[in-house]
């Protein structure tokens, strides 16, 4: 562990939090008898296979096998790690962790991300001071009623202005004491040519002048970056409209989206997302009180903003502009949401309308009028095909398939996909085998994700969960079946992890465990035993059972591998025609393994208890 959680905490942690409430928040649960249930966050699934277990602390998923605890989940919803996951849980259960020594690297690169927050922090406040009541702020106030902008949307997203002077916010920044160079990493300020400063040109001048600013805040409020939009109409030639903050070790590109903060709850709340371009977009649709809505900040969505949407909802509506509806960026984004197993549709705004001025326009109502038309990915590809290509030629249904064939693979419901493929067929009158011909493994894709594993022996499923229920069995089973003691590979694994930490510490913190470790499919593996509803009555003579049975299929097989060994080497003394050295050895090895299994039979069948250790 990178990050040392002191003892007692975790269960500290774990007493008072509860799981049910915490995966909740991600996932509508209902409860099942003993568990709940819900669709699971982590694949596609319409049927519900996601189970939660507020008793153990445990969550698993029967359809794709993810599963772990409270810190495992949150690890994997959040994409945190085990230290970070604990210290929110921590912070939300009131559970006061010390602070702990930060190696120098550690609070190197902690500190620096913390101070460009901070600079970016002091930088929107400028920005959003200058606009709200400085006069250089007069033609940016001016600018944004222009624009309908209420003096409410200002203050709630914190719009700023940057005024025309070329080192206004340089010279602030100096006068806070913030270090020039670090300004200069978040590309606020930049550095002027040498030959170019002049006392009226000073060495760095600022990035954004005369511009109205928006600061883009992570989905933790915190400002990552800022965008600027020039109100200056005669801009000189090549002098962009919008402009952005260069990356920065806390701003990357296509891996925010703005208004997420703002929108996570409501996108909770209602279920689904609203996905629209541009910061003016997304502050009309907030402030006529649609506030599901993101901004993509850019036509084409990346991978890691639909990631990002996708541990928030599962629906999403992309609304275009008319003109950007038939582009190829925006089909390919498309693509995206069926690969991340988000349901997504499609609005398309009437000609010369974009989000902004038809919200404007038409009020919430209107808007809502039109998302009620939305229609889902597969066919609004199939109307944008036909559109473009004739629909009624040879060579016009050829191409409109081709485009809908990533989409159709991208479905990975095999029911919906074979209702598209009907749909499709039918409407270009042709023989759905040709579409199908055209899918991927022609078969449509099953839904099952799960990674299969064999069950393994089950006198092993039910050792280790003897050994994950009850730690005192866990030294019996160390003795006497071993590290090495168990067939199966992931049993193996996880037999070798519980003797290890018990050996270490006397001890195991099954719920440590699951946030510790990295292996997903043992993580699986446990919260599986732990869900698993074989009753562990008697417990006690279970063990002894299991041990046996345990202890027995481990000399068996050593008898198989002796026997092995000893025809090798008889083989190759017939053909040195000599001695066979070390067949004695192993002839009286096998003997004394015979022995021993004659024994476990023995007890076996008497329900009795060999010495331990034999
Ligand atoms: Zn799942």
């Amino acid at each position: 562990m990178p990050e040392h959680i002191p003892e007692g905490k975790i269960a500290e942690i774990k007493e008072r939090a509860s799981i049910v409430e915490i995966i909740s928040d991600f996932v509508s649960l209902k409860k099942a008898g003993k568990n709940y249930l819900g669709l699971c966050p982590f694949h596609a699934e319409r049927t519900p296979s996601f189970t939660v277990n507020e008793e153990k602390g445990i969550f698993h998923c029967f359809g794709c096998g993810t599963g772990g605890n409270i810190f495992s989940f949150l690890m994997r919803a959040n994409q945190l790690s085990f230290p970070e996951a604990v210290k929110e849980l921590a912070k939300r259960y009131g559970v006061i962790l010390p602070s702990r020594e930060l190696s120098p690297e550690e609070k190197r690169q902690r500190s620096l991300k913390a101070r460009l927050f901070e600079i970016n922090e002091v930088a929107a406040e400028y920005y959003h001071r200058v606009l709200i009541s400085q006069k250089e702020g007069e033609e940016g106030r001016r600018y944004l009623v222009r624009r309908g902008i209420s003096e409410e949307t200002l203050a709630a997203h914190r719009l700023g202005f940057a005024p025309p002077a070329w080192d206004a916010l340089a010279l602030f920044l100096k006068k806070q004491g913030i270090p020039i160079n670090l300004a200069e990493n978040l590309g606020l300020i930049l550095p002027r040519k040498e030959g170019d400063r002049t006392e009226t040109h000073p060495s760095f001048y600022d990035r954004f002048r005369r511009r109205v600013i928006f600061p883009i805040l992570n989905e933790g409020g915190r400002v990552s970056g800022f965008g600027g939009r020039s109100i200056d109409d005669g801009l000189p030639q090549g002098t962009p409209k919008y402009m952005n903050s260069p990356e920065s070790p806390i701003y990357r590109k296509g891996q925010i989206l703005y208004g997420l903060n703002a929108a996570k709850g409501p996108i909770r709340e209602q279920g689904r997302a609203l996905i629209v371009e541009g910061y003016m977009d997304l502050l009309s649709l907030h402030q006529a009180g649609i506030r599901n809505a993101v901004a993509s900040l850019g036509t084409a969505l990346t991978s890691s903003q639909v990631a990002l949407l996708g541990r928030y909802t599962r629906e999403a509506v992309l609304v275009f502009d008319a003109d950007e509806s038939g582009q190829k960026a925006t089909q390919r984004s498309l693509e995206l949401f069926l690969q991340e197993g988000i349901s997504a549709k499609v609005v398309s705004l009437p000609r010369g309308f974009d989000p902004d001025s038809f919200v404007r326009q038409e009020k919430k109502a209107g808007f809502e009028r039109i998302l009620a038309e939305a229609l889902p990915v597969v066919e609004y590809i199939l109307a944008q095909a036909m559109r473009r290509h004739a629909g009624d030629t040879v060579e016009g249904k050829v191409r409109v398939i081709r485009e809908l064939i990533p989409a159709l693979n991208g479905l990975k419901d095999p029911l919906e996909q074979n209702l598209y493929v009907e749909k499709v067929a039918s409407r270009l009158g042709i023989k759905e085998s040709l579409i199908r011909n055209q899918l991927k493994g022609k078969e449509p894709q099953s839904v099952e994700v799960r990674k299969t594993f064999p069950r393994g022996p089950a006198h092993e499923r039910l050792l280790l969960q003897l050994m994950l229920m009850r730690h005192q069995d866990i030294p019996a089973v160390g003795r006497i079946v071993g590290k090495e003691g168990f067939s199966d590979p992931r049993h193996k694994k996880l037999a070798q992890e519980l003797i290890a930490l018990w050996e270490s510490g006397g001890k195991v913190d099954v719920q440590e465990l699951l946030g510790r470790l990295v292996d997903e499919d043992l993580k699986s593996l446990i919260s599986e035993l732990l869900l698993a509803e074989e009753s562990l009555t008697d417990a006690d003579r279970m063990l002894r059972d299991c041990l046996r049975k345990a202890k027995l299929s481990r000399v068996r097989q050593e008898i198989q591998l002796v026997d092995e060994e000893i025809r090798q080497r008889s083989r190759q003394g017939r053909e040195s025609s000599g001695e066979t050295p070390g067949l004695k050895e192993l002839l009286k090895r096998k003997q004394r393994l015979m022995a021993e299994q004659k024994k476990w039979v023995e007890e076996s069948l008497a329900g009795s208890w060999p010495q331990a250790g034999q």
